[in-house]
């Protein structure tokens, strides 16, 4: 029996494919003294039943940059003397409906950006190239050559082998019991064979993976699904061409070649989790081992239909193997990836049975953000910090993966909302926005208002093509609304933060790329850099008292930036600073637009005067009788104060605002249209235009660092960001305002494709469709022509001079 180490400085759990991928790379990038500890054989938990078929293109870019480099790693591994069965046989996406082929237009648009070989092929190639489907109601298809499969087992053997021969230090048959921590970081992890100290420890434990973060109370919300796909006999001669891999989600199926039968697999439109329930959290029995589930025909029988409509063999053929295997699903299918609340406690696990094609991507994002402490690619969709409190509850967090499960292979519009598991987070004026016609939206589990649908406003401007599908005109009405009187909007969900303590100040200024101690009453826009200049967060900061600030964010950045601001406290060892989530104890209520100023003031008695209350800047007043802090302050580009009051206080508050401004134009307004109005002033928002990716030169908010000040996290990565600028954020405008791009779409000029569209939608003021995207610096000029190609079609747009709408902020500055 082999005796684990005493200390070692990264301690990987979990030998599937993504801990030995995290191994292969960290071992890659020099780190030599690392242990891989699995409780059995490596492969024993999801890994060794997987189906293999590795695609690279997915709906995020980050992602399909991941599934790349897995590919570009699996030829790679082939050729070394453990090749995991590596074979590019390509792969087709079948479209059994019109839609489906609107999406495969759209995928093949983003292709080009990413350099990704798929191309449109007509139903009749695709038979060509897999002669066993039948036709009937096939739309069209599309074929990419380089994705393929792989043997997954053989592939976490050669990447254990490849970390090994790097270093690493594999020991099988060793269980974690315990994982030991000391002011806030992982300190050792107790096995059944021993002790061992460490600096970091990575929760690479599949479906396992949330009884492994319970042993430091990090909540993981992964749940174990049963997946089912069957291995029909040997039916094919021989010497047939191999088949591409095939996926036709409209029947909700895939194939893919096995020796010389058929693998048939899909998503049913009724799941079940295994080992967890709406009341109980996930408990997989500690045997749990290189078994299987019971076979579940009942549930497999829609597909098994689906398959033999699509391929008629499959009614014909035997069945050598039937597979049902617990994998683990997270409530959005993205994966969990990253540091948790707990310092050096990494997570890279629920890979929602896509981790086969994941694998390599994960292992090295995974690996290098160890090493660098913070990510080197903008991976918010699948940091482990996007889940807040709420997915604590087994049944929300099961409600929300059953969902996710069953509409797998859903086409997913724009603008479409979760069904399951709401409401759960309300604000205290929910009732009221009922009653009055709301369309709510989800966001990290608040309720949010969309629109109301009593704004009508007039339907000429419905986008083409899926932007059209969930549009409302109210949310124009809306927008005018603002623009021209005044809006009121609910944003009681912002995430709050107080920051004191004796040295508060000096923190936030070290975190903070400007300067934001600027006296109290003063508020402050400003960005949290990482080591390279990335924009980690972007908030306001507003100076409550000597020792006291308040931080806004938005809704779903609470974990995220508040789990940044403990990070840097940790690591920086800034005692006496205290962090406090506020959230739930305020609402905020948005006044915007010319008429803010004329209604807020016949509630109080404090001077609203421009002198007298200065843009930036915060008091804490009296309105209508109830004690409030006002920060002047707008994300649309209007006149206006943010309101923020006791939770109790806040339906009398809205209500009192709602009838001083009834003869004013005030109107009840929603996200959507705030989306709107910020998109046409140019505000950037962090997960559309900014990420961890981004710096604040390119992203044009060089106006908020404070490059002056002696030092704060990230300053000489930044000012090297200001030197060497190779890339631009730009506004691209579209005369036909119907003809909007919504993300990720190819922009070209002269026929080269040179970036791909970040943000987009509609501006109602300018009366034009609008996308930012990140442009070379020598293609950024204004007025220069691009091509977008929206679903096949390339719509002619402009580059345009920032911000689109009130370029000398007069409106602002009222
Ligand atoms: C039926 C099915 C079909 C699939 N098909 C595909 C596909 O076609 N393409 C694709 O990309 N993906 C597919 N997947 C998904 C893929 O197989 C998984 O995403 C992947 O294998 C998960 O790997 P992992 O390393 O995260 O977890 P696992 O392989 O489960 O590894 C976790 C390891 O952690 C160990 N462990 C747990 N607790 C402890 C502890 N306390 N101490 C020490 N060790 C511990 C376990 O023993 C286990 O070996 C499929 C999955 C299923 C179930």
């Amino acid at each position: 029996m082999s005796v684990v180490p005493t200390r070692a400085k990264i301690v990987i759990i979990g030998g599937g494919v993504g801990g030995t991928s995290v191994a292969y790379h960290l071992a890659e990038l020099g780190e030599k003294d690392v242990v891989l500890l699995d409780r059995n054989e490596l492969t024993s938990g999801s890994t060794f039943h997987s189906a293999g078929l590795v695609g690279q293109l997915r709906a995020d870019p980050t992602l399909t940059l991941m599934n790349m480099h897995s590919v570009d790693l699996y030829r790679k591994l082939q050729t070394t003397d453990t090749p995991p069965s590596w074979r590019e046989c390509g792969s087709i996406k079948l479209a059994s409906t019109p839609e489906r082929m609107q999406e495969i237009r759209r995928q093949i648009g983003w292709a080009k950006s990413f350099g990704l070989d798929l191309h449109e092929i007509s139903p009749q190639e695709a038979q060509n190239l897999f002669p066993l489907i039948d036709l009937d109601g096939v739309v069209g298809a599309c074929y990419m050559t380089s994705d393929g499969q792989v043997d997954p087992s053989q592939l976490a053997m050669a990447l254990a082998n490849g970390a090994r021969k790097n270093g690493v230090q594999i020991f099988t048959h060793t269980r974690v019991l315990e994982i030991k921590t000391k002011n806030g970081r992982v300190s050792s992890v107790v096995t059944d064979k021993g002790e061992i100290e460490c600096d970091v420890v990575v929760n690479c434990g599949g479906m396992y993976a949330p009884q492994i973060g319970r042993m430091v109370d990090v909540r993981i919300p992964i749940v174990p699904m049963s997946h089912q796909y069957l291995i029909t006999d040997n039916f094919m001669e021989e010497d047939a061409p191999f088949l591409p891999s095939l996926r036709d989600p409209d029947n909700l199926i895939y194939f893919r070649q096995e020796v010389s039968g058929l693998l048939m697999g899909g998503y049913e439109r009724k799941s079940q989790a295994w080992s967890a329930d709406y009341n109980s959290i996930d408990d997989i029995p500690a045997n749990f081992n290189s078994m299987l589930l019971p076979d579940d025909w009942d549930r497999f029988y829609d597909i098994a239909e689906a398959s033999q409509r699509r391929v008629p063999k499959m009614a014909e053929v035997g069945i050598k193997n039937f597979i049902n295997g617990p994998e683990g699903f997270t409530p959005d299918n993205e994966f969990c990836l990253g540091e948790t609340s707990v310092g050096g406690f990494y997570v890279a696990a629920g890979f929602c049975a896509h981790g086969i094609a994941g694998a390599g991507g994960i292992g090295k994002v995974v690996a290098e953000w160890i090493v660098a402490g913070e990510p080197t690619m903008d991976l918010w969709h699948m940091d482990i910090k996007r889940f807040g409190a709420s997915y604590k509850s087994p049944d929300f967090t099961l409600q929300r993966i059953t969902e996710n499960y069953e509409a797998y292979y859903d086409i997913h519009y724009p603008g479409e909302e979760r069904k399951s598991a709401r409401p759960k987070l309300i604000s205290p004026v929910y009732e009221w926005h009922k009653a009055n016609g709301a369309v709510f939206g989800e966001k990290a589990s608040w309720e949010r208002v969309n629109y109301y649908e009593n704004n009508v406003g007039d339907d000429t401007k419905r986008p083409q093509g899926w932007l059209g599908k969930h549009w409302s005109s109210a949310v124009q009405v809306e927008h005018h609304a603002t623009r021209n009187s005044a809006g009121l909007f609910d944003e009681s969900s912002f995430a709050k933060a107080q920051i004191s303590g004796s040295r508060a100040a000096e923190f936030l200024n070290y975190v903070c790329a400007n300067n934001v101690v600027k006296g109290v009453g003063k508020t402050v826009y400003t960005q949290a850099l990482n080591s390279k200049a990335g924009i980690e967060s972007d908030y306001t900061v507003t100076q409550t008292g000597t020792e006291k600030f308040m931080i806004v964010t938005g809704t779903a950045f609470a974990t995220h930036d508040f789990g940044w601001l403990e990070k840097l406290r940790r690591e920086f060892k800034f005692d006496n600073v205290e962090i406090t989530n506020i959230t739930h104890d305020l609402a905020c209520f948005g006044l915007m637009g010319p008429n803010s100023r004329s209604i807020l003031q016949s509630l109080t008695s404090t001077d609203l005067s421009h002198s007298a209350f200065p843009f930036m800047t915060s008091q804490e007043i009296v309105i209508a009788g109830i004690q409030v802090r006002a920060t002047r302050i707008t994300y649309v580009g209007e006149l206006g104060w943010e309101i923020y009051a006791s939770i109790n206080d806040g339906l009398n508050l809205w209500q009192k605002i709602v009838s001083a401004g009834k003869d004013l134009g005030l109107i009840a307004c929603g996200y959507r249209a705030i989306e709107s109005l910020r998109l046409e002033k140019g505000y950037r928002a962090w997960a559309g235009e900014i990420n961890t990716e981004t710096n604040p030169y390119e992203a044009g908010l060089g106006f908020a660092v404070a490059l002056k000040k002696e030092s704060f996290h990230g300053k000489s990565a930044c000012i090297e960001a200001k030197e060497k600028q190779k890339r631009k954020l730009v506004a691209i405008v579209f005369d036909d305002i119907t003809s909007a791009p919504f993300g990720s779409e190819p922009i070209r000029i002269n026929n080269k494709v040179i970036g791909r569209i970040k943000t987009g939608g509609q501006g109602y003021t300018i009366n034009k469709a609008i996308a930012y995207a990140y442009l070379p610096i020598d293609t950024c000029e204004p007025g220069t022509a691009v091509e977008v190609e929206l679903f096949g079609r390339w719509a002619q747009g402009l580059i345009s001079s920032e911000p689109l709408f009130d370029p000398t902020n007069e409106r602002v500055r009222l």
